[in-house]
């Protein structure tokens, strides 16, 4: 049987970036991916690299910090490796809270509405400017599948990872649904489905999240990501540079459902208008919808398991793609057997009762 440093189970964002950290590291990687690599919520998320104390829980704060200022460095390595580009915009987001809310997150807009976003109607809200990147996470994904491909790393697809296997209570490889390959350190990166790989049943759960994208009438016509929070709907809208703007999203206990609902995307559709009446005009591109791995307490699972050479590395929930650098991080010396650089007994797999 072929033989690896490392397995990767689940070519999200997460296993990704992992398997590039553990590639660095020295170690042969292989990464088994039960579908299409990075087609699953790693595809599906808006992209919003957010950073800040309102919408981030306390426990995560750190992390999210470090990972979002890892950001650019992250994000250039993977473009000069795969030599495909990632659309990373640093224009920063405004945050609109009604009025009835009260007060809101980040600092006063830098410069009248009419100004900063001619194109958008707040009307009854009090505007936030906040720094904050944005990136489209499908050219992340592609971008580090590239890389990774392009450094050695393997790939298994269309092969679902059953089991973990033990022996001598430790792990020598996986299972799965085809065959059994082999290696000393396995790591779970299986998103929403980490907690269907025995023998840890690990309490991930797909959160849904329904999502369009338009062509916006003219590029540029809004630069910044807007967001609402407590409006009758909450929503935000995500300009790319090529002239496209993504706007999400539902968050819907919906189990393994994808399906998306027309009335469902008029609502997000209506609000997205509602904010800037040009988008009337826009053509619809495309609709989706995409799992969240949530957990009980809203924070991810990252470090070892009770068995000695099982990692894990999920539930990163509505953060995953900001958290992806510090993840493949602090999971990098975790796993080499060194002190993580931050704290991560709040994401521990032990705070779970088996
Ligand atoms: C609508 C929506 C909007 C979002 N917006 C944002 C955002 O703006 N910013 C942000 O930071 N995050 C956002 N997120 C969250 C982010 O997408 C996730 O947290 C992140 O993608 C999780 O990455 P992952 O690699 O853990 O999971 P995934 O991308 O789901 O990858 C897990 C992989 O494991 C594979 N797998 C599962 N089981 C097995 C098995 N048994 N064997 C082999 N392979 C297996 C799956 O097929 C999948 O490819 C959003 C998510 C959604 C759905």
């Amino acid at each position: 049987m072929k033989n690896w440093d490392a397995i990767v189970v689940g070519a999200g964002i997460i296993g990704l970036a992992l398997a590039l950290e553990l590639n660095k590291r020295g170690l042969r990687v292989l990464v088994v991916e039960k579908g299409e690599p990075g087609r699953e919520a790693s595809w599906a998320a808006g992209g919003m690299l957010c950073d800040f104390p309102l919408e981030t829980q306390p426990e995560l704060r750190e992390l999210a910090t470090a990972s979002a200022g890892m950001y650019p460095e992250f994000v250039s390595e993977l473009e000069n490796e795969s030599g495909l580009k990632i659309d990373l915009r640093a224009v920063g987001t405004l945050i609109f809270v009604s009025r009835k809310t009260g007060h809101g997150p980040g600092s006063a807009l830098p410069r009248p509405l009419e100004e900063l976003e001619p194109a958008l109607r707040a009307k009854d809200s009090a505007g936030f400017f906040v720094k904050e990147r944005c990136v489209d996470p499908r050219h992340l994904t592609a971008a580090a599948i590239a890389a990774a491909r392009h450094r050695g790393v393997e790939f298994s697809s269309g092969e679902e990872v059953l089991a973990v296997e033990v022996a001598d209570g430790k792990v020598c490889g996986v299972r799965t649904s085809r065959t059994q390959f082999a290696a000393g350190v396995v790591v779970n990166c299986a998103g929403a489905w980490a907690g269907q790989i025995s023998p840890h049943s690990f309490p991930t759960r797909p959160v849904k999240g329904q999502m369009l994208c338009v062509d916006m009438p003219e590029k540029e016509m809004v630069r910044h990501v807007v967001r609402t929070i407590g409006w009758p709907q909450d929503v935000y809208l995500i300009p790319r540079s090529d002239g496209r703007m993504t706007i999400g999203a539902t968050s819907e206990e919906a189990g393994f459902d994808k399906e998306t609902v027309s009335e469902t995307i008029s609502k997000l559709r209506q609000a997205a208008m509602d904010l800037v009446p040009r988008l009337a005009d826009a053509r619809v591109l495309e609709t989706w919808a995409g799992l969240r791995p949530g957990t009980p307490d809203k924070l991810p699972i990252l470090g070892a398991t009770a068995t000695p050479g099982y990692f894990v590395a999920t539930g990163h929930f509505r953060d995953g793609i900001l958290l992806a650098p510090v993840t493949a991080t602090v999971m990098g010396q975790v796993m080499a057997g060194e002190k993580p650089e931050f704290e991560l007994k709040a994401f521990g797999a032990e705070r779970f009762p088996r």
